[in-house]
């Protein structure tokens, strides 16, 4: 018996501006290191974390989130936000700050825990999730207004975890120097390794084929506050500290 498989190539228009293949930006995208130190490099103190060290930050973020989601794969985050009594808050329109959006908040404490969500902002950010590159789902977003509810609860929930177990991500990785005189030394925690924990409990958990902060991209480059030639550098950019 013979096996036949046609392979048929979608037309699809040039676009002449764009300098990067889409295989090689495909391959950045699907590396979660890339996407890691995109989020990562947004923190404050990035320039303070010594160069060999970056991988460390990167890799102990990723793994931490990726461990908190085994118990977790495919729950609905609804009904897990409910079983530990964390109330969803509805806003119908949110604020932006300078080129972010705003989604929402959470606020966890001894009072009550609570998620804010911004009905709005996870519209949108369905809206504007058509991948970058060809794609089976051709011009479809890649994420329904459920599936970015579900993403942001899952980020959220990575959040509960952090506080319910006093153990955040953040200050389980190490310290690095801020500032130094004469031996002494002033220390600090790099916040976004929570960020990227989360973002990849929140992939582990969903099942997601990327790392959630490009739906993060993907939104600011389809509203035009990023160039899409500006993202393949950024990302370009991540992984060349991760090669170096
Ligand atoms: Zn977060």
């Amino acid at each position: 018996m013979e096996y036949t498989k046609k392979e048929s190539s979608p037309e699809r228009p040039q676009n002449p501006q764009q300098a990067r293949p889409a295989t090689d930006i495909r391959k950045m995208v699907q590396d979660d290191r890339v996407l890691a130190l995109c989020e990562l490099s947004g923190d404050l103190l990035f320039h303070k974390i010594p160069h060999e060290k970056i991988p460390r930050f990167v890799d102990g973020s990723l793994s931490a989130g990726r461990e908190a989601a085994k118990a977790y794969k495919g729950k609905d985050m609804e009904a897990l936000c409910a079983q530990k009594g964390i109330k969803i808050l509805w806003k119908e329109s949110g604020e932006t700050r300078i080129g972010v959006t705003w989604r929402g908040q959470s606020a966890f404490g001894k009072n009550g825990c609570e998620i804010t969500l911004v009905r709005e902002s996870i519209r949108t950010l369905a809206e504007n999730s058509t991948p970058l590159w060809d794609s089976p789902s051709g011009d479809d977003p890649l994420l329904s207004p459920q599936d970015a509810l579900q993403l942001h609860l899952a980020h959220e929930f990575f959040h509960y975890l952090e506080y319910e177990s006093n153990d955040p991500v953040s200050s389980r990785m190490d310290e690095i120097v801020t500032f130094q005189l004469f031996g002494w030394k002033r220390h600090a925690h790099i916040n976004k390794c929570s960020e990227v924990a989360a973002h990849a409990f929140a992939k582990e958990a969903m099942g997601l084929p990327v790392l959630p902060n490009y739906f993060d991209y993907l939104y600011l480059v389809h509203t035009g506050k990023m160039t899409q030639a500006e993202f393949e550098a950024f990302l370009a950019h991540s992984q060349s500290v991760l090669n170096r």
